[in-house]
């Protein structure tokens, strides 16, 4: 643990709250306090808000160049020390320290990727209706971004967004989320030793109490261009509209409810071992995860058979640290508490539960067996709403329409995923799945060269590839007269 910080980040200072109020951070493994940080109020957000944006007028007129080259700096560093980051990560937020590195390489990804990005970020020149005159098109940064991030990877959700922003020439204030500050900081601290200039990135934490008071600064301060939430719908419908009372930009990703159809000609094997990975990856605690598994009547049998003996056999709840273990413990009491609920709505109504479905309370209290349901129900919460959490939820389907029906009968559109190998099949269902993103035969499908997003309520803007480095940048207009 050595990257642990237990102060908050400002112009290149490591500083506690006005208030001097802290907040604990705690180890959902077994419920141990990791550290106590600054639990900072609006007052302190805008004091980080002063430092990105004095920065922002510096960081703005760096040369690509030399944009890319501190971007790469930050990424070679975090590479040196992907075990300790590992370490925090999976103290913080549970998940098993051989997932916890994953994500460290695929955070990343996102800065080694946004560092070339940076060289690439051009404009046009447009000829427009006039021989003497032409049309320049050229991309400026935004300005001070606002980033607000969820607690299930809490360095990956960071580096996808600040690796971008930076690369467009943006700085910045992030407010991890309450449960995961730690990965925050320790990214931060690796940001400084990577020669980061001070202001550019600051990190303001604060307990849940004052989340919206600390958001509220961030989003209704004038200086603020951007606001660059991931976390829930609910709050990102909030932050939609306070960014609106300013005019500013938003990148929201939000909650998914993505469907995994399973159709006859499909590599059974292949859908299953994709499909322990699309549902039990961060124990089910992620936005792409697999929310419904809509499987064809022909093949349902076999599915639910293949699906049950590789949940037996692979998931291994227990401490995130300890050697083997597959499946973390829940970030909190709330994740448990809601994930247990789908369970009991669901068997009241009359789902089956095949496997897992409880608390395993031998571990602990945070650990929730991996679970798997059929007889599934449309008036279930478990079929309508976002689980988040490790519940694979079958449903039988008897035909393609039916399956696009079912799966788009959502306002969620972030992901999902298709098996089949009809080729035919495949184009219609990724053009009538009504998903920002669509897997076929793969059930991972998140990378840093590849356009992240969602439609419907699933969010606005996308991150990754060169369109994530562009959301931080506007279109200038100048026009050039009397070429001749
Ligand atoms: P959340 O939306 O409540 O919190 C995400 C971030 O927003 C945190 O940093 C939190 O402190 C902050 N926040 C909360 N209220 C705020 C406010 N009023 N103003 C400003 N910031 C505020 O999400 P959560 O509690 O972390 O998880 C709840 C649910 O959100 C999950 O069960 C899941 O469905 C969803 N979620 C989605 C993603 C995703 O990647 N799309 C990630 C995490 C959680």
């Amino acid at each position: 643990m050595h990257l642990l910080r237990n102060k908050a980040y400002v112009e290149g200072k490591w500083v506690a709250a006005a208030s001097g109020q802290e907040f604990s951070v705690l180890n959902p493994a077994d419920d141990s306090v990791l550290a106590s940080v600054p639990d900072m109020t609006a007052p302190d957000a805008k004091k980080a808000l002063d430092a990105a944006s004095d920065a922002f007028q510096t960081w703005k007129s760096y040369s690509a160049k030399e944009r890319s080259k501190i971007i790469r700096k930050w990424y070679e560093v975090v590479e040196a020390h992907t075990d300790d980051l590992a370490a925090i990560v999976t103290a913080e937020s549970g998940k098993p320290l051989s997932e916890a590195k994953g994500e460290v390489a695929y955070g990343n990804s996102f800065l080694e990727w946004f560092a070339d990005c940076a060289r690439h970020i051009n404009g046009e020149i447009l000829s427009g209706p006039w021989p003497n005159k032409r049309i320049l098109a050229s991309r400026q940064p935004l300005g001070v971004v606002s980033v607000i991030t969820p607690w299930n990877f809490p360095f990956a959700m960071i580096t996808r967004k600040v690796g971008a922003l930076m690369a467009a020439g943006c700085t910045c204030v992030i407010k991890p989320a309450e449960d995961t500050p730690l990965s925050a900081l320790a990214a931060v601290e690796l940001a400084e030793k990577a020669g980061v200039p001070k202001g550019v990135i600051n990190v303001v934490t604060c307990s849940r109490k004052n989340a919206a008071d600390v958001g509220k600064q961030m989003c209704e301060d004038s200086r603020v261009r951007c606001i660059s939430f991931t976390g829930s719908t609910h709050v990102g419908k909030l932050l939609y509209g306070l960014a609106a009372k300013g005019i500013k930009r938003v990148s929201l990703e939000l909650g998914g409810n993505a469907p995994f159809i399973v159709f006859p000609s499909a590599d059974m094997n292949r859908a299953l071992d994709q499909a322990m990975l699309a549902k039990f990856r961060n124990n089910g605690q992620a936005c792409v995860g697999a929310n419904r598994f809509l499987i064809h009547e022909d093949v349902y049998d076999q599915f639910i058979e293949g699906f049950k003996e590789r949940i037996q056999t692979h998931c291994i709840l227990g401490p995130g640290t300890k050697e083997g273990v597959t499946c973390g413990p829940l970030v909190n009491a709330e994740q448990v508490n809601k994930v247990a609920g789908f369970v009991a709505d669901a068997t009241q109504k009359g789902a089956r539960v095949l496997t897992g479905g409880k608390i395993a309370a031998d571990l602990g209290t945070k650990y929730f067996q991996s679970t798997l349901i059929d007889n599934v129900t449309p008036d279930m919460k478990v079929f309508n709403e976002e689980v988040f959490g490790p519940i694979a939820t079958i449903v039988k389907i008897k035909s393609e329409k039916e399956a696009l029906e079912i799966a788009n009968n959502t306002n969620s559109g972030l992901a999902a995923y298709v098996f089949t190998k009809d080729l035919g099949q495949a184009f219609r269902m990724s053009r009538d799945l009504e998903f920002g993103m669509v897997a076929i035969n793969d059930g991972l499908l998140s990378t840093a060269e590849a356009p992240f997003g969602g439609i419907k309520e699933s969010g606005i803007g996308r991150e990754g590839s060169m369109h994530g480095a562009e959301e931080y940048t506007e279109i200038k207009y100048t026009l050039m007269s009397d070429l001749e």
